[in-house]
């Protein structure tokens, strides 16, 4: 079985500096990818708060950067989705999809969170046929067209800001009356005529045919009661995200929304050797800067772990 010292496992900002600190600390980490490299960077246009950036830098520009930097100093980058660990007992079994092992003397976890879905009926399957997580992958493909994005946080805004460069009308639809993002954000939003804010109000149906995938959503006001049917060509979902940990159930402490619990302010979780950094351990900060923090810190922890053990 393949033996590493260091295994990391997801590639946003985290788990690529996690792989930059503990590369250059000579300990030959393998990144394994994952099935969304890079994280929701990738995912991302330009960003404006990465200290560094006068000018902002793309979200895909800073991801590549960050791993380039990590494999100058030795990091092996692997494109395989972790499907199951072993963390009972030292060394860790760590399993991909292909059915290989490897065995780990410390594990790093950087595997971020992915966007919720609403549960509608058909929204998978029209998922790049109408429906969108994404704003910044898919917008470009609504010029002109009418778009509802549905939630009422910064994503919601961000999105609704972005898609408005292409799309004729953006309306945000919320189920309630006030909105939770920022104050700069909202009133961005607020500020462009083309966005529209529909209020407490749910989608409950999606309308689609063959051909042209999504054309319209069933809502529901959810004080009146009352239905309404609009018009859509797209329908872009900004209502948070799932961390992403299913395949460490029962091996690992999380808390009650399924993110991995470490012990503040180390990166540290309840099993010696294992360590978490980035959004699946933040539901609060969320932020490339924060995740790059904390990846620095449990790269230098699996280093003075390894220390302390001996290697
Ligand atoms: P949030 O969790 O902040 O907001 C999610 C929104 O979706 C809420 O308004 C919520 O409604 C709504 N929602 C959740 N579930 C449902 C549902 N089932 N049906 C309908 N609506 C639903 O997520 P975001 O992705 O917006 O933001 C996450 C974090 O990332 C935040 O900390 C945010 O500040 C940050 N961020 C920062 C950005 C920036 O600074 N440039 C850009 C984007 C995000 P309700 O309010 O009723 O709970």
């Amino acid at each position: 079985m393949e033996k590493r010292d260091v295994v990391i496992i997801g590639t946003g900002p985290a788990g690529l500096t996690a792989a930059l600190y503990t590369a250059r600390a000579n300990l030959k980490p393998l990144v394994l990818e994952g099935h969304e490299p890079g994280g929701q960077l990738t995912l991302t246009t330009e960003v404006e708060n990465f200290p560094g950036f006068p000018d902002g830098v793309m979200g895909p520009e800073l991801i590549g950067n960050i791993k380039k930097q990590a494999q100058k100093f030795g990091a092996e980058y692997r494109s395989t989705k972790v499907t199951d660990a072993n963390l009972k007992k030292r060394p860790f079994i760590v399993t991909c999809e292909d059915g290989t092992t490897i065995e780990a003397k410390t594990i790093i976890i950087s595997t971020g969170a992915s966007a919720k879905f609403l549960g509608l009926k058909n929204e998978k399957e029209l998922t790049g046929r109408g429906v969108s997580t994404c704003a910044t992958c898919d917008g470009f493909f609504y010029r002109d067209k009418i778009v509802h994005v549905v939630g009422g946080g910064d994503t919601a805004m961000e999105d609704s800001n972005f898609i408005s460069k292409f799309a004729k009308k953006v309306y945000v639809v919320h189920r309630k009356d006030t909105l939770r993002a920022s104050k700069p954000m909202i009133e961005r939003a607020k500020k462009n005529p083309k966005i529209e804010f529909i209020w407490d109000t749910e989608v409950t149906e999606i309308e689609h045919n063959a051909s042209a995938g999504v054309t319209g959503i069933i809502v529901k006001n959810v004080k009146t009661g009352k239905t309404e049917q609009r018009q859509t060509d797209g329908l872009f979902y900004a209502i948070g995200h799932t961390p992403n940990t299913s395949f460490l159930k029962g091996q690992i402490e999380l808390n009650e929304h399924g993110f991995i619990k470490t012990r503040a302010p180390h990166p540290d979780t309840n099993v010696e050797g294992v360590f978490a950094c980035g959004d699946v351990q933040d539901s609060y900060y969320r932020q490339a800067i924060t995740a790059a923090g904390s990846g620095c810190q449990a790269g230098m922890r699996a280093e003075r772990f390894l220390e302390e053990h001996g290697h």
